[in-house]
């Protein structure tokens, strides 16, 4: 990858659990403004390089640079800051709050209001600011195709609903790099591809992704460049075609 370019970068990024190797002595560049798909079989590694990437986990060594920046060993919350956005294989919605304040709540790392004011004080008195980030987390969920729910319990969603509303969530804090970790998990064909039309959209804002997905066909499709890991470590990378074809890529598909 080349320099200036590359929004993201882990270098020699090793990490164990106990016995387990989960990362070995991975180098990633991904390119701003790219989609860039990460993929292999079950227990690879993807799930951990994104917990590294957000900061749920600590390397054991190596280092990850984020727009110039050494974040390596930073809390989650100050990663976030710093603009990285993430979505989880198991959807976390907020159900006892509503579409529309789940995603206001992904708006607290990009405003000094205190979210939660805003909730309770209401329809008391809200300020000018309040109401403006209202309006925001509406725009957000037009965006993904939730503004009709936006008065619903996000715990009575379908499955996908869900998915979806993790997403507006993520997109709320302005991320420079949203990490999607499974985003059409569960999904039907028809739900699916409004995701990959979701990606496109985001791509076209110029939000550089990481997508891990099972389904080789979507990430093919979805990807600029694609990364394929097994064991914790890097086996191709590439242009989609060509890592789909890969020889190692299609015996490690077919090993699971
Ligand atoms: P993938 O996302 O590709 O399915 P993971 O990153 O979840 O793979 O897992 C990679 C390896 O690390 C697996 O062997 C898994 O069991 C192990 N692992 C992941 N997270 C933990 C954890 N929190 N504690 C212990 N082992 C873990």
């Amino acid at each position: 990858g080349g320099g200036t370019l590359d929004i993201l970068k882990l270098e020699k990024v090793i990490k164990n659990f106990g016995g387990v190797q989960a990362l070995r002595d991975v180098d990633l560049n991904i390119r701003q403004g790219s989609v860039h798909g990460l993929i292999g079989p079950n227990g690879s590694g993807k799930t951990t390089t994104f917990n590294v990437i957000s900061g749920v986990f600590s390397p054991t060594s190596g280092k990850v640079i984020f727009d110039g920046k050494n974040i390596t060993g930073m809390t989650p919350y100050e990663i976030a800051k710093h603009g990285i956005g993430r979505t989880f294989q198991i959807p976390r919605v907020m159900p006892r709050m509503t579409v529309l304040e789940n995603v206001m709540a992904g708006m607290y790392l990009r405003t000094s209001t205190d979210i939660m004011g805003t909730f309770f004080h209401l329809p008391f008195k809200e300020s000018k600011q309040e109401k403006h980030i209202r309006y925001k987390a509406m725009e957000f969920l037009e965006f993904v195709g939730l503004d009709k729910s936006a008065g619903r319990w996000a715990g009575d969603l379908v499955w996908a609903e869900q998915q979806t509303l993790q997403i507006a969530r993520a997109l709320a804090g302005e991320p420079k790099l949203l990490l999607l970790d499974e985003p059409t998990a569960g999904m039907g064909a028809e739900e699916s591809e409004f995701i990959e039309n979701l990606i496109r959209r985001i791509k076209a804002n110029g939000t550089t992704i990481i997508l891990i997905a099972h389904d080789v066909k979507l990430v093919t499709r979805a990807s600029d460049i694609v990364t394929a890991i097994e064991f914790g470590s890097k086996i191709a990378e590439g242009l989609p075609e060509e890592v789909k074809n890969n020889p190692r890529v299609v015996e490690a598909y077919l090993g699971t």
